[in-house]
């Protein structure tokens, strides 16, 4: 049967980067090779929406978040970490295992922060702050915006997990003050899994270059070297065939035109939470704090989680996640990233309804579906 992936990662590839996944690999010192390179460094500072240079290394996004905060701290270095969910717990991990004193800043799950609470536990000693954008585990997005432009002026690095958000949701390194920005392939940028970026501000370069402590793979210093070699190279060999559909993925988003991208995913969330409510379910985030490129719902009492899953895939081939931890059993959580339409959302609509109609839930199966198509012709 034929599959979807309703899934916050991997996500669905468009026919464009399939079709460069089936060439030859290139060898990552050649000519022909620097050019896609030298293509999709450009194509990414677009997607990213800067001027910073934008690293490639192969890794997921963990390796990412990881390589950010080795580079810019050393350990004993103060950080105050915002923890929403399951990925920013994922942050706090690794900043402890570096060894960094770090004050973790807990938001109830299925809220975000905004500046206020951040700039409230700023200590003048504090070398960085690091927020996750939008809270996978949860559908709730923290407001970067005011957080990095209140942090502009402060001493402290601003580090943004933009994992699940980068690519369908906007993100302004520069005029939002962020010094790192990571996301990886796998989630709105439409490739296989297997590359984290980070755009790196000229702040946070400095940081690196006057970072002693050790690292080797993941040092910043020498990525940047390279990127800046003519032509662009990497100082290990990357996954090339996921650079190469990485160039497909980020000229369809050229051609798409990125704020119609980031239209797009508000619809498509707006579409999503009004069709859920119109089946009588209930959003889990914040209405204040929703994300636009996933959606949480919390699962009516009497409902398995898993069965509502099961049935999704077995009878409409639609894969949908559940909840993580303390959430497992108590949402079900549908994205819309990356390579999905409206009309894919509306088509998981009518599979959860006749899902939960199934179930015994009492369904007026084509309500989510009117809701849904009525914001998707609005347009906005
Ligand atoms: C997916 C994700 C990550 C990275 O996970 P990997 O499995 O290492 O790619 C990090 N943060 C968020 C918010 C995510 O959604």
């Amino acid at each position: 049967m034929k599959k979807k992936l309703m899934t916050p990662g991997p996500t669905p590839l468009p026919p464009q980067v399939v079709e460069v996944l089936g060439q030859q690999v290139l060898h990552h010192r050649t000519r022909e090779y620097a050019d896609v390179f030298a293509s999709l460094n450009s194509g990414l500072k677009y997607v990213f929406a800067t001027h910073y240079p934008v690293v490639t290394l192969t890794a997921s996004g963990t390796g990412g978040m990881e390589a950010a905060v080795v580079n810019c701290f050393r350990p004993g270095d103060r950080v105050l970490l915002v923890s929403a969910g399951v990925f920013g717990d994922r942050f706090y991990d690794i900043c402890r295992s570096m060894g960094f004193d770090v004050t973790k800043l807990e938001v109830p799950w299925g809220k975000g922060i905004g500046a206020g609470e951040v700039m409230e536990r700023l200590t003048p000693d504090t070398r960085g702050v690091i927020v996750t954008h939008n809270e996978t585990s949860t559908a709730a997005r923290s407001d970067i915006e005011s957080i990095g432009k209140a942090l502009k002026g402060t001493g402290a690095l601003f580090i943004v997990d933009a994992v699940s958000s980068l690519g369908g949701m906007e993100v302004r390194p520069e005029e939002w003050g962020i010094d790192i920005v990571v996301t990886s392939s796998q989630k709105a940028l439409m490739c296989p899994p297997g590359l984290t970026f980070l755009s790196i501000s000229q702040r946070a370069m400095e940081a690196a270059q006057g970072n002693t402590s050790r690292r080797h793979y993941w040092d910043l210093c020498k990525a940047v070297d390279f990127l800046n070699k003519q032509p662009p190279q990497h100082p290990f060999t990357p996954a090339v065939n996921i650079v190469m559909a990485s160039l497909a993925a980020v000229t369809l988003i050229q051609e798409e035109g990125l704020e119609n991208v980031w239209l797009r995913h508000k619809r498509m969330g707006k579409m999503a939470r009004e069709g859920l409510r119109a089946m009588g379910l209930e959003p889990f985030a914040d209405e204040r704090y929703v994300s636009d490129t996933l959606t949480a719902v919390k699962v009516p009492e009497g409902i398995d989680a898993q069965e509502i899953i099961r049935r999704m895939e077995e009878d409409f081939g639609i894969i949908i996640a559940g909840g993580n931890r303390s959430l497992k059993g108590k949402i079900i959580r549908i994205a819309h990233m990356g390579y999905i339409s409206e009309g894919d959302v509306l088509d998981t609509l009518k599979a959860l309804e006749g899902t939960l109609a199934g179930l015994g839930l009492p369904v007026d199966e084509g309500k989510a579906y009117t809701a849904a198509r009525t914001i998707m012709d609005i347009r906005g």
